[in-house]
């Protein structure tokens, strides 16, 4: 789960690490208030949780409360990376003498705890991973041995600063953020970027956190945090009636009983140039009601073009299938071509009961539905 800066920096400020006077707001007018509530220059930074908000012009100066209002205007409403934009942080702005980069997530490969420090920050941390390697310096941190010890934390200080002052206070902020990762059960923790400001103080100018799903129970002050995307709204109503669903972008609606055959299926039609539109699994019965229910997410997805049901019956015979089916079919007004795959126990009794409909278009493989629904797809 992801949380927006000025949520990663309350908890920041739990922890003691230094960050910016902030203020939250909704509307152009709030963040005027804000600005002179706060009293010098501010930045309006958008809250979305995508990173390079900077970049596609969604943290801006602003000299005084006037200017503050218009900046809050142009981020208010704007779009980045197909998020809208609804609450800015008004920020009080920082003088910035240096710019660098401190993170902690997990390694899977060495089972333990990675700090990243970089002294290229500001920037998109993943560019400088890609073009200047050699400017990232890790440790491992391993939480059964004592976690971050004082001189792992002093060794990467001193790859971001030469003096002292600025040493002791990147391993506070260390400790701090270490603290911070293990305490919330976080995936990923970042601070980009860490600047030293005009009186040499380190302060946090930016925070990232992802957290683990699995143990968000044990954090209900974080969970209450989560945000429930428009996709996510699907998903979840999906899974209440028992259906696995995840949107993806292709143009393929996919209808199937099983999770390895859903996949199995989504494979097969990027095989054959075609693009899933989402994963659907309805699970092993022939209930009519969770088709009804799956079509219906189908349907309501703009960028299905055609719909394509890939059935295996093992245990669940495939008359019964196809009787929930017909059931389905009879209960929607479907205005969309649907491909159906049949095969398993009594493939033959079910596709008998399917012919009876004739608009829809049977297919006698895996290969056979996806060529079929490509085709239709690209008419
Ligand atoms: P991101 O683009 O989503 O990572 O947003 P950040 O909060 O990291 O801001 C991007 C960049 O804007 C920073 O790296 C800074 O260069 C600049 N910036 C943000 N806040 C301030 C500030 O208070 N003063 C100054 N001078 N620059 C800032
Ligand atoms: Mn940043």
């Amino acid at each position: 789960m992801k949380i927006d800066e000025y949520q990663a920096k309350e908890i920041f400020t739990q922890y003691n690490i230094p960050t910016p006077q902030e203020i939250l707001c909704k509307t152009p007018q709030e963040v005027k208030q804000a600005s002179r509530k706060i009293g010098k220059k501010v930045v309006v930074k958008a809250q979305v949780k995508v990173g390079g908000r900077g970049k596609a012009g969604g943290v801006k100066l602003a000299n005084n409360p006037q200017e503050a209002e218009e900046v809050g205007k142009q981020i208010l409403g704007m779009e980045i990376k197909g998020l809208k934009v609804q609450k800015v942080l008004v920020s009080e702005a920082v003088e910035i003498k240096s710019e660098s980069y401190v993170g902690f997530t997990n390694d899977r490969s060495s089972k333990k705890i990675v700090c990243m420090a970089s002294p290229a920050g500001g920037v998109d941390i993943e560019e400088v991973a890609k073009e200047t390697p050699d400017k990232i310096y890790k440790i491992l941190v391993d939480p059964l041995k004592g976690g971050l010890h004082d001189f792992q934390a002093r060794n990467l200080a001193f790859k971001l600063y030469d003096d002292v002052k600025s040493v002791r206070q990147t391993v506070s902020i260390l400790k701090a953020l270490y603290k911070a990762y293990i305490g919330t059960d976080a995936s990923l923790v970042e601070i980009n970027p860490l600047v030293e400001n005009g009186e040499g103080k380190l302060i946090a100018l930016d925070a990232k956190f992802n957290f683990d799903d699995n143990a968000l129970y044990r954090h209900p002050e974080i969970a209450k945090m989560r945000e429930v995307l428009p996709a996510e709204k699907v998903e979840r109503e999906a899974k209440e009636k028992g259906l696995s669903y995840i949107k993806l972008d292709g143009f393929i609606g996919c209808m199937v009983n099983g999770a390895g055959l859903a996949m199995a299926a989504m494979d097969m039609i990027k095989l054959f140039g075609g693009n899933p539109a989402n994963f659907l699994d309805i699970g092993g019965s022939s209930n009519p009601k969770k088709v009804i229910n799956a079509m219906k997410i189908l349907l309501n997805d703009d960028n299905v073009q055609v719909v394509m049901i890939n059935i295996f019956g093992g245990i669940t015979r495939c008359d019964d299938v196809a009787n929930g089916l017909m059931e389905a079919f009879d209960a929607l007004k479907i205005n969309l071509p649907v491909v159906i795959r049949l095969t398993g126990t009594n493939e033959k009794e079910g596709l008998e009961i399917l012919k009876q409909n004739k608009e829809l278009i049977l297919a006698n493989s895996m290969q056979d539905a996806a060529k079929k629904a490509i085709e239709l797809a690209n008419k």
